[in-house]
């Protein structure tokens, strides 16, 4: 995607902002207004969830604030209207990953939910008893669990790819040795939200392991929760069969996610939840459903967030340079892995390669002080920043099961806050080991 010029440059936010003080972040994401705590507000836990955009709080509160109607049932003008709308912003989404139709863009509540309905509505259907599932060790607990629990219950295996403990990649020697057509599912997290980067420059290796499931028949299924806001997605380009991700993690709502369902995968998919909205005809003994998407969208859907995701994929497709953004980022990473690699104690996990070029996550533990007391020292300088196991406890086996803090960051970061950032970590670290 090509960012066109604007007044600010959306890429250059936080710099621009922190070194001219041209328009205050706020402007845009109103979360980051200064606060009586704290002059300015250093949020790096955008991979948790980021902030809110003011366009998407707008557009939400304009459709709250006028009359509008529930999708696909009333026949008034502001139902219809509201139907219209809700059918564009799919077809917005549609563009934006590059997905041939909209037919094949599904709403959901978040990620997770996306994932479940992946495994509910087409998994447990083609899933027998000796059938493998291949996922990585970074995998999210929303994948690393859910696929855990499909293959016990339908007795598949699932075989999971080692993060190599020297790049911090994906470990892909062994995926030959696994390719049989007992192969059914490949599921995989575009970019680790512990580790960042896992699969390569570019992620070559993830389009190899693609391409070679693609030829044992596997279906291949990508979490894009940490990559949606940061990369261009092209799932053609990709060739997976289905795609998923969250909505707040971009700057939109919480309680919205999407699902891409590849259309050629949609007849080996069936409704698992029921009710208004799904079906065409229903009678005691014959029932029917719509064609895809609607089957998969039963009830009334989260309408206003995805008016929502409709302002924010406007401001995304005009400001938002993604080379730029990536940039931005990992300058960034590479500014506070530079500053940490300084302090005696300090281990950062991940290819520091690799997110000081494409990175927008940094993770690290300190020797002797626990994550948590770090995190929560900071909060003190206004430091937003994650600790823990990031959801993610079967990858932090590689440096001995210990808490991380994760610095996260987006496009409201700047170096000015980096510096903040750091200043406050060397004042927490020591405070700490005079204590300790
Ligand atoms: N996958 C990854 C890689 C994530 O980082 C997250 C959120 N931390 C999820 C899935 C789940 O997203 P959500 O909680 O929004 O459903």
């Amino acid at each position: 995607m090509v960012g066109r010029a604007c007044k600010i440059p959306i890429h250059y936010l936080g710099m621009v902002t922190n070194k001219i003080l041209l328009t205050p972040l706020s402007h845009y994401f109103p979360a980051l207004a200064p606060s009586e705590k704290a002059s300015q507000q250093c949020y790096f836990d955008s991979a948790a969830t980021a902030c809110t955009l003011a366009s998407v709080i707008e557009a939400m509160s304009n459709f709250y604030e006028r009359a509008h109607g529930s999708v696909h049932r009333g026949v008034y003008e502001s139902a219809e209207r509201t139907t219209t709308q809700y059918e564009s912003v799919r077809g917005q989404v549609a563009q934006f990953i590059n997905a041939r139709s909209s037919a094949e863009i599904i709403f959901t509540a978040g990620a997770t939910d996306s994932l479940n309905t992946i495994a509910y509505v087409w998994a447990r259907h083609i899933l027998e008893p000796g059938d493998g599932i291949i996922i990585t060790q970074a995998e999210h607990h929303a994948h690393y669990v859910l696929w855990h629990e499909m293959a016990r219950r339908y007795g598949a295996h699932v075989y999971v790819l080692p993060i190599d403990p020297i790049t911090s990649c994906v470990d892909v020697s062994g995926l030959d040795h696994l390719l049989t057509k007992s192969i059914k599912v490949f599921a995989a997290t575009m970019s680790s939200n512990v580790l960042g980067p896992i699969w390569g420059a570019d992620n070559y290796l993830l389009r190899q392991c693609i391409t070679k499931v693609r030829s044992v028949g596997a279906g291949v299924i990508i979490d894009a929760a940490q990559t949606i806001a940061h990369a261009p997605i092209d799932v053609e380009r990709l060739e997976c069969d289905f795609l998923a991700f969250s909505v707040h993690k971009m700057g939109g709502p919480t309680g919205l996610g999407v699902l891409y369902a590849r259309s050629s995968m949609h007849a080996h998919m069936k409704p698992y939840r029921f009710g208004g909205g799904m079906v065409a005809a229903v009678a005691d003994d014959f029932m029917t459903w719509q064609a895809a998407p609607h089957c998969f969208e039963a009830g009334t859907p989260p309408i206003a967030q995805v008016v929502g995701l409709g302002a924010l994929l406007d401001f995304y497709t005009k400001y938002v340079d993604f080379a730029a953004l990536r940039q931005q980022e990992a300058t960034l990473c590479a500014q506070l892995i530079g500053a940490l690699e300084s302090i005696p104690g300090v281990h950062v996990v991940g290819n520091k390669e690799l997110l000081s070029s494409q990175g927008h996550v940094v993770s690290f533990y300190v020797d002797g002080i626990h994550a948590h007391d770090l995190a929560s020292s900071l909060g003190q300088y206004g430091c937003a920043v994650r600790a823990g196991d990031h959801c993610a406890q079967p990858l932090s086996s590689l440096w001995g099961n210990k808490a991380t803090v994760r610095a996260s960051f987006f496009m409201y970061n700047s170096p000015a806050q980096v510096e903040h950032l750091i200043a406050a970590l060397r004042n927490c670290i020591s405070r700490w080991r005079e204590i300790l």
